[in-house]
C-alpha cells in the first residue's frame, strides 16, 4: 500500500503530495489523516506529514514511513475543506491544514503548572520577514536562538516558560534574543480560565416581536428539518439580533448540536461573551481569540474537541474549530472586513461558512445594521434568505446626523481642526456633564512633513511612503514597515528650516482638544496607545468607568462598545477613506460612518452626530446622515454594475515582489503574457489588465508590481492562473493571488 503524504513544511509551493511506502506492520493500524514521520529529501532529520490518501502503486522509487505520531490526527473534513481552501486561495495545503490543528501543534504542550498571575510573555519585535531573513542567511548561529525564532514565526505572543518547555531553552536563549532585538519580553495578567471569577445573572428567553419571530420562524425551520440555508439577518444596531441567535442556539442545543458564532476580532469582548454565558452557562462556551495564551487556547480548543463545549464563539479563525455535530453557524456583522484574511492563506470566512453549512445541511446566519454589497445583493435577488428587523428592539432614538461643510468653514476664516457647530457641541456636551467621541481615521501627529521652500516630503527609506510625525519622542514613523527614524529640523534638500506639517492624526487632535477645552479629560486610542500591556479594553472601560469627557480614536472607538452615557458623536474628516482609489472606498466610508453614529445616544437619550467634510455632496456621506442603507446600495450597486465590480465579477489581484526593479517588471510581463495566451486559448471571459506598478510601489524594500484580472473565478480560470504562475521560475520574486482583496494598495 501506497500513502500519500503532504509535508508540513514552510518551503514555499511544496504543494505536492509525496509517495510513502506503508511498512507491513502498519498496514492494519494506519489510516487517512495520520500524523507521520518520514524520511525527506537528503535531510538527516524526519519531516512531520500527514496522510490524505492511499494508493496501490507509484511510479517513483520511494522510502518507507518512519513512525505513526500519536494524538493528533485530521479529519476527513479537514483534508476536504484544506484542499478546497489550498485551490480556491492558491495557497500551501499544509498552511490551510495548519489552521486546523491545536494551537503549538508538533510540539507537545505541558500543563501550565505556574500559579503567578502575572506572567512573561515573548513576543517577535521584529517583522516576520525580517526574523525570517535572519535565519535564512545564517545571521542568527544558535540552533536553540533558532528553535525559538522558528517558533515565535507560528505562534505569537506565548508565555516565555512554555515557550522553553516547548522549544528545549532556558530563560539564556530567551534573554540573548532579546538583547539582539529580535523578541521583546513583556509581563502580563493572565488568567488561565476566561471566565474566571466571573458572577453572571442568568437569562431567559425574552418574548420576540413580531419581526424577531419571523426571522426566527425561518431559520428554526431549517434548523429542525437539517435544511442547508443562508439568512441575511438585516436589522439596525439595537434591533434585537443577537436575542435571535440566542434563541436559535437554544434550538441548537436541545437537538443535542452544536453552534460556531464568528465576531470581529475588535467586538470580541467580555460583555458580548457574558451574553451567551448569561443564556447557557459557562461550562458550555468556548471562546478562542488572539489575546489568549497559548495554553488557554490549547485548553480551548479541546474543550470543542472532545465535546465538553457546544457554542464556540471567536475571530475568523473559529471557523476551523474541531467542533462536532454542528448545527447552526451564525456570522455576527457579516460586513466586517476582518472576515477575509489578508496574509497566507488568504481566505475568506464567509465564503468557508457556506461551504461547511452546506456541508453539514445546516443555516448559516449573516447578521448587519449595513450589509456587504455582495451580500445583500444576493439577498435582494433571492440567492439567499433576506430577514429584516426594521425597529429597534428598545425603541431607543436612533441618533440624529448632522453634515459641516468644511469649505464654508474655510470661507468664513475658520482654520481650526473643529468648525464653529462641532466646538459648540462639545461645550454644551462638557456643561451638560455628558460624555463625547471624536473619531478620526488617522493616527500619529501629522500624516506627513513637507519643506515649504521647495516642497520636499520626507519618504521612508524602504517605502515609497511618506513618514508620519509622532509627538512622543519627536520621531517620524512609516505606518506601512514600521521603521523610525529621528524627526528633521531642516530640509534634507535645500537644507531650508522652513519645515511645516500637514494633516492631523490623532495626537495633534488630541492636543488640540487639551488647547480649546483645558478642563476636560481626555482619552485616546489608537494602535499607539493600544499596546500589548494597554488593551483596547482597559481604555475604553476606563473612559466608561471613570467618567472621561471625550474619548479620541481611530476606528477602534466604532465597534462593539456600549456606552450609555455617550450623546455626542464627532467626525473630524469624513473623507479619509473617500480618497483611497478602491472600488470600496464609497461602502467603507459609509459603514463607518454608520457605525460611528450607532454610538452615540443608546438608551433613553438622544444623540447627536456632527460629520465634517470637504464632500458633503458624495452620496456615502448623504445617505450616512439620513442613515438609510437602502438608498446607499441603490446608487453603489448601479455604479458597480456600470465598471463591472463585485458582486458582477471577482477581481483576482496578482501581486508580485522583488528586489530589483528591472527585474519585476521583466517578470510581471512574462507572467501577463502567460496569462494572456492561456485565456485566449482557453476561451475565458475574463478582463487582464496590463502590469502596472501597486500604488505603494515599494514596501520593506521590496518593489511591488500587480496585474488585474476581472472576471469569475471558476476552475478553469483557477487552473489557468496556477500553470501560469508555475512557469516562472526566479528564486527572489514571490507571488501572491488575492481575491476580492479588502483593498487595492
Ligand atoms: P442587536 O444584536 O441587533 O444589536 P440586541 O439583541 O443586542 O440587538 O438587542 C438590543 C437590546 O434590546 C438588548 O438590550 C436586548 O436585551 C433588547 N431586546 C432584544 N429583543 C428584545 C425583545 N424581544 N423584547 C425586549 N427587549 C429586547
Ligand atoms: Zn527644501
Ligand atoms: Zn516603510
Amino acid at each position: 500500500m501506497i500513502a500519500q503524504v503532504i509535508i508540513n513544511s514552510n518551503v514555499k509551493n511544496l504543494n505536492k503530495t509525496f509517495d510513502y511506502n506503508v511498512p507491513a506492520n502498519m498496514e492494519g493500524t494506519i489510516c487517512v489523516g495520520d500524523r507521520i514521520l518520514v524520511p525527506f529529501g537528503n535531510k538527516k532529520t524526519l519531516e512531520e506529514g500527514f496522510i490524505i490518501g492511499f494508493k496501490e502503486e507509484s511510479e517513483y522509487k520511494i522510502k518507507d514511513i518512519a513512525k505513526i505520531q500519536d494524538g493528533i490526527k485530521l479529519t476527513k473534513e479537514n483534508i476536504e475543506l484544506a484542499k478546497l481552501m489550498a485551490r480556491r486561495y492558491f495557497c500551501n495545503l499544509s498552511d490551510c491544514i495548519k489552521l486546523m490543528l491545536p494551537p503549538g501543534t508538533s510540539t507537545k504542550i505541558l500543563e501550565n503548572r505556574v500559579k503567578d498571575k502575572m506572567l512573561n510573555f515573548v513576543y517577535l519585535k521584529k517583522d516576520i520577514v525580517d526574523v525570517e531573513e535572519s535565519l535564512e542567511n545564517g545571521t542568527i548561529k544558535s540552533e536553540k536562538q533558532k528553535r525559538v525564532l522558528d517558533f515565535l514565526i507560528k505562534n505569537d505572543g506565548i508565555q516565555s516558560t512554555e515557550l522553553e518547555i516547548l522549544t528545549d531553552t532556558t530563560s539564556v536563549v530567551l534573554k540573548a534574543l532579546e538583547k539582539k532585538n529580535y523578541i521583546e519580553i513583556i509581563e502580563q495578567k493572565v488568567e488561565r480560565n476566561p471566565f474566571a471569577h466571573k458572577e453572571i445573572k442568568p437569562t431567559t428567553n425574552l418574548k420576540l416581536t413580531m419581526e424577531q419571530q419571523q426571522a426566527y420562524d425561518n431559520i428554526n425551520n431549517a434548523i429542525q428539518n437539517n435544511l442547508y440555508k443562508e439568512a441575511l439577518l438585516y436589522g439596525v444596531t439595537g434591533s434585537g439580533k443577537t436575542e435571535i441567535y440566542l434563541q436559535l442556539i437554544g434550538q441548537v442545543l436541545k437537538k443535542e448540536k452544536t453552534a460556531i458564532v464568528l465576531v470581529p476580532e475588535i467586538s470580541l469582548t467580555p460583555q458580548m461573551v457574558d451574553r451567551f454565558i448569561a443564556r447557557f452557562g459557562e461550562s458550555k462556551i468556548a471562546v478562542l481569540h488572539s489575546k489568549l495564551s497559548m495554553g488557554e487556547r490549547y485548553d480551548q480548543w479541546n474543550k470543542i474537541k472532545n465535546g465538553e463545549c457546544k457554542i464556540v464563539i471567536g475571530a475568523r479563525s473559529a471557523i476551523f474549530a474541531p467542533i462536532q455535530n454542528l448545527g447552526l453557524i451564525i456570522i455576527d456583522e457579516e460586513h466586517d472586513s476582518s472576515y477575509k484574511s489578508e496574509t497566507n492563506p488568504r481566505y475568506n470566512a464567509k465564503e468557508l461558512a457556506g461551504y461547511i453549512a452546506k456541508k453539514n445541511n445546516i443555516p448559516l446566519v449573516l447578521g448587519s445594521a449595513t450589509p456587504d454589497i455582495n451580500t445583500y445583493f444576493k439577498a435582494k435577488s433571492g440567492k439567499i434568505d433576506l430577514l429584516k428587523l426594521s425597529k429597534r428592539a428598545n425603541s431607543s432614538k436612533l441618533p440624529t446626523v448632522q453634515i459641516v461643510d468644511l469649505r464654508n468653514e474655510l470661507a468664513n476664516g475658520n482654520r481650526s481642526i473643529l468648525s464653529v457647530k462641532l466646538y459648540t457641541a462639545i461645550e454644551e456636551n462638557l456643561k451638560n456633564k455628558k460624555q463625547t467621541i471624536l473619531f478620526l481615521n488617522r493616527r500619529g501627529y501629522s500624516t506627513f512633513v513637507m519643506c515649504r521652500e521647495c516642497g520636499y516630503t520626507i519618504k521612508c527609506k524602504n517605502c515609497n511612503i511618506t513618514m508620519t510625525y509622532h509627538l512622543k519622542n519627536n520621531r517620524l514613523k512609516c505606518h506601512y514597515c514600521g521603521h523610525e527614524q529621528k524627526n528633521v529640523t531642516e530640509c534634507p534638500a535645500c537644507k531650508s528650516k522652513n519645515i511645516k506639517y500637514f494633516g492631523t492624526g490623532t495626537q495633534r487632535l488630541e492636543e488640540e482638544i487639551n488647547k480649546l477645552y483645558p478642563t476636560a479629560s481626555t482619552i485616546r486610542m489608537d494602535v499607539d496607545t493600544v499596546t500589548k500591556k494597554n488593551s483596547h479594553e482597559e481604555i475604553l472601560n476606563k473612559f466608561k468607568n471613570e467618567h472621561i469627557d471625550i474619548l479620541i480614536g481611530t476606528q477602534m472607538v466604532v465597534k462593539g462598545h456600549h456606552f450609555p452615557e455617550v450623546t455626542l458623536v464627532g467626525v473630524i474628516s469624513a473623507d479619509s477613506s473617500l480618497y483611497i482609489e478602491d472600488y470600496k472606498a464609497n461602502e467603507r466610508t459609509f459603514q463607518i460612518l454608520t457605525q460611528v453614529a450607532g454610538r452615540a445616544g443608546r438608551e433613553n437619550l438622544q444623540g447627536t452626530v456632527i460629520v465634517q467634510t470637504y464632500n458633503p455632496e458624495n452620496f456615502a456621506i448623504e445617505c450616512s446622515k439620513k442613515q438609510d442603507y437602502d438608498i446607499f446600495y441603490e446608487t453603489e450597486i448601479e455604479i458597480r454594475k456600470q465598471l463591472k465590480y463585485p458582486p458582477f465579477c471577482d477581481i483576482i489581484c496578482i501581486g508580485i515582489t522583488d528586489t530589483d526593479e528591472e527585474k519585476i517588471k521583466n517578470v510581471s510581463e512574462r507572467l501577463y503574457n502567460y496569462l494572456e495566451s492561456y485565456i485566449k486559448n482557453q476561451n475565458i471571459k475574463a478582463m487582464l489588465y496590463k502590469p502596472l506598478p501597486c500604488p505603494i510601489d515599494r514596501i520593506k524594500n521590496r518593489y511591488r508590481w500587480r496585474i488585474i484580472l476581472k472576471g469569475k473565478l471558476n476552475n478553469k480560470l483557477i487552473d489557468v492562473i496556477n500553470l501560469s504562475i508555475s512557469k516562472i521560475e526566479s528564486k527572489t520574486t514571490r507571488i501572491t493571488v488575492d481575491t476580492n482583496p479588502n483593498n487595492l494598495v
